[in-house]
Formats: C-alpha cells, structure tokens, sequence
C-alpha cells in the first residue's frame, strides 16, 4: 500500500484517525508529537528542552526531528507502508523529507489535509483526555468520546491524563504556528499532486470513511 501522511491543525482528531488506520491495515504509526514526548520524560539536558517548547506549543528545532524520523524509518517494520503523523510541520521539514525518502527509496505516498473550523477545535483541545497506559483519545466535551467511567479508560482501565499543552492559551499558539509554518507544505504537495483534503467537521466514522477511500 502506499504511505500515508496526516497534516491538520491541533486537535483536529489526527491522532484518533491514526489509531482508527493502524488498526485496520496493520502499518507503523509514527508520530514525532508521540516520540517527543517520550524524549520530554529523560532527565537530561534535551529532555528539558523539549519538554518546555512542546509545553508553550512552538516546534522544536528542525534537527532534532530529522534524525529520530530517520532513524525510525530505517527500520523494517516501514517496508510494507508507514503512517507519518506531525512531521513534516514547516517547509524546511517538508524538503528535507523529500530527501530522506529519497535516499531510503520510499515514496511520500498519500498526504492527507484533515480540514477543519477553528472554533470547533477550541472546544475540543480543553476537553481531550489521553490513557496513560495505551494511549488512548477521549473528549469528556464530546458525548460519543467519553469514557464510561470517569477518568479511567474503557480498554485497559489505565488511568486518563490532560496533555500539558492542551489548554486554550497553548493551542492559540499552536494554531498560529500551524498557520504560519504548516499550512505552507500544503503547496509543496499540491505541486507533487499527492495532496488530498478530507472535511473534518464530520463524526469520527465518517472522517475515517473518506480517508479508508483514499487509503484504498
Ligand atoms: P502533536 O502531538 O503532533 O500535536 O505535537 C505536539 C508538539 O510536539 C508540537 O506542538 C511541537 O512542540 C512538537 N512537535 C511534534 N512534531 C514536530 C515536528 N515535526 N517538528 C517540531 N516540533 C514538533
């Protein structure tokens, strides 16, 4: 199958999406925000540092991400196809990428726009809630993604946690960094006419129906 990227603003259900094609077509699901964030966790001089950018919702320096993605696509499990979620987040990124599939012979395969109203987002970021334990996505503001039992997740019974960086004054300005620095890489793929846009303001199944179609 080919590869799949995801651009979207913050809390535009990327994650949940991923989640929801990983489990379906059995591909490696690499998301710098989720690898960064493990980064966050060391006790060491660059654990900190990305812990306090990701916390004020800028990006963390471009070479820090380069290496990790290359690093991580060099493994085997990518042969077969590979999701990539939140990288490229800026036109540097978006070029050097190029170069990295270049040089490991992979194709940018399928890049997704997840399109989606601002207002809708600010509702959402304050309402995410994540499992500690596997990771997985709930919004106590939405009434289809609650969990059963407050605070506990409904498939592992981990306990659930709000990302640092989820608060509406972080989201403003990851939204104005996606403005400025992301939303540019949509013409760098437009022009290598990989790009597709899916309407995110849609229930989650149907989100995930239009992005089966083009992944199929
Ligand atoms: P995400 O989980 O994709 O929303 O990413 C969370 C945070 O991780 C972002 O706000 C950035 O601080 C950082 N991050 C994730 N991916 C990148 C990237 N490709 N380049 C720089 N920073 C990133």
């Amino acid at each position: 199958m080919k590869n799949i990227m995801f651009i979207a603003p913050p809390a535009a259900g990327k994650g949940t999406q991923a989640e929801l094609v990983v489990e379906k077509y059995h591909i490696p699901h690499i998301s710098t925000g989720d690898i960064l964030r493990e980064i966050s966790k060391e006790d060491s001089e660059i654990g900190e540092y990305v812990r306090e950018t990701m916390a004020s919702g800028k990006l963390v320096k471009d070479e820090i991400t380069y290496q990790l993605i290359e690093d991580r696509l060099k493994k085997d499990d990518c042969k077969n196809g590979f999701l990539m979620d939140g990288f490229p987040r800026n036109l540097d990124q978006a070029i050097e990428y190029d170069k990295i599939l270049n040089k490991l012979n992979y194709e940018v395969g399928n890049v997704i726009l997840i399109d989606i109203d601002k207002e809708i987002l600010e509702k959402r970021i304050t309402g995410r809630r994540l499992c500690e334990k596997c990771g997985a996505i709930y919004n106590i503001n939405d009434e289809n993604m609650t969990p059963k039992i407050e605070s506990i997740c409904d498939d592992c019974g981990g306990k659930l946690y709000q990302r640092s960086d989820d608060n509406l004054e972080s989201f403003q300005t990851r939204y104005q960094t996606y403005l400025d620095k992301t939303e540019p890489i949509i013409d760098h793929y437009k022009k290598q006419n990989v790009l597709k846009v899916v309407d995110g303001n849609d229930t989650i199944d149907n989100i995930f129906k239009k992005i089966d179609e083009i992944i199929k």
